[in-house]
């Protein structure tokens, strides 16, 4: 089964969504960190998204998921992670999603916008693999460099005006969805610890599987 989460930007989604993908071998799929590799490679889907990342924007629908598309045709379960942020991309991903016969379960991360913006200017990234850590609640073991020996870096985007106008834009563009979904939402508490919110995790998508 594939899953979907959801909640604002630092309510923890990639990191829960890479233990998850460590432990269970779901495949995270993030359309952030494919734009920012984009970006990276410098190719015209990254030069097309990057004045919106920027600013603190959504990339355009259409561009989002075409690139979703492709990535539904690999074999394995896939967990959505960031995608779908508007209405017309959870239309596009349920109209996917029964084309290729597949079901989802979303997770919202609920969590109070106040509460995130510490931990989106305190986010450290590896630029290599996406992997976070938080300079006070998820700190790496050597300061500003990852187990890989990759420098950590603090995204452009995480600047305090920027997740300012990313919250904004996560309450008027996202959190519709919420109404989307309904029912088959699945809340999680993303307020609390790390390991708290992975062990809750756990419990309520073995629930939704069984
Ligand atoms: P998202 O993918 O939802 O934008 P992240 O997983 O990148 O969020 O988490 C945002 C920041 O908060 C990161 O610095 C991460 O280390 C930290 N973080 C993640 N989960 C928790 C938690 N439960 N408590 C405190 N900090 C957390
Ligand atoms: P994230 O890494 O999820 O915080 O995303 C970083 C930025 O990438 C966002 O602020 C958007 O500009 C862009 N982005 C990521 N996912 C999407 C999406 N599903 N729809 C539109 N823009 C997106």
């Amino acid at each position: 089964m594939d899953v979907i989460f959801l909640g604002p930007p630092g309510a923890g989604k990639g990191t829960q969504a890479q233990i998850l993908e460590e432990r269970d071998g779901i495949r995270q799929l993030s359309t952030g960190d494919m734009l920012r590799r984009n970006r990276a490679a410098g190719t015209e889907l990254g030069r097309k998204a990057q004045a919106y990342m920027d600013r603190g924007d959504l990339v355009p629908d259409d561009v989002i998921i075409a690139m979703v598309e492709d990535e539904l045709n690999k074999p394995g379960d896939v967990l959505f992670d960031g995608f779908p942020r508007t209405v017309t991309q959870a239309e596009a991903l349920d109209a996917m999603l029964r084309r290729h016969d597949r079901q989802a379960a979303v997770v919202l991360f609920a969590i109070p916008l106040e509460a995130v913006e510490e931990r989106l200017t305190g986010r450290w990234t590896n630029p290599k693999t996406g992997r976070v850590y938080h300079e006070k609640f998820h700190p790496p073991a050597r300061p500003g460099i990852d187990d890989d020996g990759t420098p950590l870096v603090q995204r452009e985007d995480d600047k305090v005006e920027t997740v300012r106008k990313r919250l904004d834009v996560y309450e008027r563009q996202t959190s519709p969805l919420i109404d989307y979904y309904g029912d088959r939402l699945i809340p999680i508490d993303a307020t609390k610890a790390l390991q708290t919110v992975t062990a809750e995790l756990a419990a309520k998508l073995k629930g939704a599987v069984a």
